[in-house]
């Protein structure tokens, strides 16, 4: 091995050990093996030092506890330590290029973190006297002009806390407006390329969901099928639901036909909203006669989701579904400025709200990360956002096409971009596998399985907020990874991850039979 004068390698050991040592701790280098906090706090530890209170008598009325709490107490830096240390093992987009299809993990910019920090919006609270925030109702409806206006509608729903939610409440609003006209249509429709929420939307408000098939040849909804199957439940059908640009990264290109044999059938046109960051600036969904559709503030806007913040899912409605908006909603009143309506007490003629979604108004932080994003970008800016999010994922595109396998042709897509796993035939190699894989390099894995139309879907969504340098390693990083697997070197993948702090879990089992609960381990029996 070379040395330096020091005695200090020069580069780096070649014949260093290839396998992964145990050590002694379990910790690898500076990533600790973290146990759960009940396994080495002690409960007759603790951070803070109280006085012993003075005797007084309970107000109980005898439900106090009568066995030790047994929180596990801590020290202050172990806590501190506790809480770093199992943090280091989350995966963010603040860590690295977090590809995961339809997710849209796009930079969270740290404007937007020190706007929602501001007093005036961080230390207000939901049961304050409307005086004191007239602030933030201000906010809150220059954010729904926004959208409006981006989506070429009249009406928003605001409070909606994520997609899924977002999309109950539209099904809600159609729900409430074929009441108010005596129909009960009882079939919601959803294309085969959906994403698992809508049929379950649907399937909670008690419709039944009848699939629609997609085109062989690109993913897309079959315009005659769609015809046919309206005919076929004639009067019946309540609703479609369809996401645009689908769950395929394609733009639906009957989607204004789709909407007219929807509304011709008198029904309503539902439109998954999720992936309106490929079309911001470029496609209103309100010309394309979309009657509600939700918008993910943390997918489009770029507000933190996953472990990193909660979701918002603004709903916009079509000026049929506006007077079924729910509650609390922010009526114009002339020179009085915006108004806050609350209770059934303050409507006026022709507004119907079908109830309400949440207790207050929903994520009031979100709303101010989402504001302050489209202010800093402005209507050229998020317009070159989509534009940059449908460059980047063609160009991951064309970077592995010659290597993995499109599904529809080499065809350019929206803002994410679809392989299926033939490239794997015969490989041994699966999509898991492969995914797995990419965990070692260092990179989040894409979405996997998903949409169910191809097989082994790997669904990849870069996100206008990669430089191009990003992208040439990460394509860089999947040839290599093809290229092994094509060359037979399935080690690599079998037993993938081998760097990550836990192996291949049992991912079934999590998902199922989550363990949510800590328990106490039984006392050691005593020898006999
Ligand atoms: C993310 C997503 C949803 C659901 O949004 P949540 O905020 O996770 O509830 C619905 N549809 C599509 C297409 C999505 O990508």
């Amino acid at each position: 091995m070379s040395m330096n004068s020091q005695g200090r390698p020069s580069a780096p050991n070649e014949n260093a050990v290839s396998y992964t040592p145990k050590t002694f701790t379990g910790n690898r280098a500076l990533d600790m093996e973290e146990p759960l906090i009940f396994e080495f706090g002690h409960f007759d530890t603790t951070g803070v030092d109280f006085d012993m209170p003075e005797a007084f008598e309970t107000e109980l009325g005898g439900f106090e506890r009568e066995d030790a709490l047994e929180l596990p107490g801590l020290a202050e830096p172990e806590a501190m330590r506790h809480y770093v240390r199992l943090s280091r093992n989350n995966y963010a987009i603040d860590s690295g290029l977090y590809p995961l299809g339809s997710c849209t993990m796009k930079h969270n910019p740290r404007l937007n973190e020190k706007m929602a920090r501001l007093p005036g919006f961080g230390d207000i609270h939901p049961l304050q006297p409307l005086s004191t925030v007239p602030g933030a109702i201000e906010l809150i409806d220059q954010l729904a002009h926004w959208l409006m206006t981006m989506t070429g509608t009249s009406a928003v729903a605001m409070s909606p806390k994520a997609g899924a939610h977002g999309e109950l409440c539209g099904m809600m609003a159609i729900k409430a407006a074929h009441t108010a006209a005596g129909r009960d249509p009882k079939i919601v429709l959803v294309p085969e390329s959906a994403h698992g929420t809508n049929p379950a939307t649907a399937a909670l408000l008690g419709y039944k969901v009848v699939n629609i098939d997609a085109r062989d040849d690109d993913g897309t909804v079959d315009l005659d099928a769609l015809k046919r199957t309206i005919a076929e439940h004639e009067g019946n059908v309540a609703a479609i639901m369809l996401t645009n640009p689908n769950t395929c990264g394609l733009f639906e290109r009957d989607i204004v036909e789709i909407a007219a044999a929807i509304h011709k059938a008198d029904a309503y046109f539902y439109c998954d909203g999720a992936n309106f960051n490929a079309i911001v600036g470029k496609a209103r969904p309100g010309d394309l006669g979309v009657d509600a559709m939700h918008i993910n503030l943390h997918k489009t806007f770029s507000t933190p989701h996953g472990g990193g913040g909660p979701g918002s899912g603004p709903v916009i409605l079509s000026d049929r579904l506006a007077p079924f908006a729910p509650l609390p909603f922010i009526r114009k009143d002339g020179e009085n400025g915006p108004v806050l309506v609350e209770a059934e007490a303050q409507l006026t003629d022709g507004e119907k709200p079908f109830g309400r979604m949440t207790a207050f108004h929903g994520q009031m932080g979100m709303y101010v990360r989402a504001l302050s994003y489209m202010m800093s970008h402005g209507s050229d800016g998020l317009k070159q956002a989509s534009e940059d999010a449908v460059l980047n994922a063609n160009y991951v595109r064309v970077g592995l096409q010659d290597l993995m396998s499109l599904p529809f042709g080499e065809r350019p897509c929206m803002h994410e971009v679809l392989f299926d796993d033939s490239f794997l035939k015969d490989t041994g190699v699966t999509t898991l596998d492969f995914a797995k894989a990419m965990i070692d390099e260092g990179y989040h894995p894409m979405t996997m399985y998903f949409p169910l139309v191809v097989h082994g879907a790997m669904l990849i969504e870069p996100t206008e907020s990669e430089s191009r340098a990003s992208l040439d390693l990460f394509v860089a990083t999947l040839r290599d990874l093809v290229m092994s697997a094509k060359d037979g070197q399935t080690d690599r993948f079998s037993g993938a991850p081998y760097f990550s702090p836990r192996r291949r879990l049992d991912e079934t089992k999590a998902a199922r039979k989550p363990i949510l609960t800590w328990e106490k381990p039984a006392p050691a029996q005593a020898a006999e």
